[in-house]
């Protein structure tokens, strides 16, 4: 399991069965995981703490998935994935209309719902202008600075340092850096990561003499100072 996931998600479904195996999946992928039946208690619990991820039945007792979706939304961009019944097409469309960032169809594959869990938090997490020690890093202009200088990074060194710089001070390991970058898992290639780590390294620390990429033999890498 990857260390340090800590993202808080609130599963809002009515089937308890489905409820379950959606808590014990992401409980097991590191998440916080809050459960809810109902849809009005769903829309309070969205509303009033900080969730990371809004998992969400449509056809709930109470306030239903769609209404919960266009309230949060006047208030909070919390990403919301929707759950819809196969047979319920145009559960889809409205789910997105309704501000919903992506749908999972039930019966849903775990690999699948985990997949889209993902995606979602990544997206949500990349337009925020990151800071550490003198390095800057502007996701929505693709822009790294170091001591106010624009370093020329290719898209996958950006990608690396984002993720760096997102869990600095963090441990990361080649395989959770490999899964996270690159987005899939690369068995026993993780010798891409050393490649660019090095290529990073030339651009983001060698100029200016003191490092903030550092290896942690054996496991991985962290972004630290000294
Ligand atoms: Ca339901």
């Amino acid at each position: 399991m990857e260390a340090g996931n800590e993202k808080a998600v609130l599963v809002v479904e009515d089937e308890r069965k489905i409820a379950r195996i959606i808590e014990l999946e992401l409980r097991h992928e590191g998440y916080q995981v809050t459960v809810e039946y109902s849809g009005d208690r769903g829309l309070e619990l969205a509303l009033e703490n900080d969730f990371d991820l809004v998992l969400l039945d449509l056809m709930l007792p109470g306030m239903n998935g769609l209404d919960i979706c266009k309230h949060l939304r006047k208030i909070k961009s919390t990403p919301i994935i929707i759950l819809t019944a196969r047979d319920r097409v145009g559960d889809k469309v409205a789910g997105l209309d309704a501000g919903a960032d992506d749908y999972v169809t039930k019966p849903f594959e775990t690999e699948e719902l985990l997949a889209r869990v993902r995606a979602a938090l990544r997206r949500n997490g990349n337009h925020i202008r990151l800071k550490y020690a003198d390095l800057e890093l502007i996701p929505d202009e693709r822009r790294v600075l170091r001591k106010e200088m624009p370093l020329e990074l290719t898209t996958r060194e950006f990608d690396l340092l984002h993720y760096l710089m997102k869990n600095a001070d963090k441990v990361l390991t080649r395989d959770a850096i490999l899964r996270q970058v690159w987005g899939y898992h690369f068995e026993g290639e993780t010798n891409v990561v050393d490649v660019y780590i090095r290529y990073l390294r030339m651009k983001v620390d060698e100029p200016f003499g003191e490092s903030l990429i550092h290896t942690i033999r054996g496991v991985g890498y962290v972004l630290r100072q000294s």
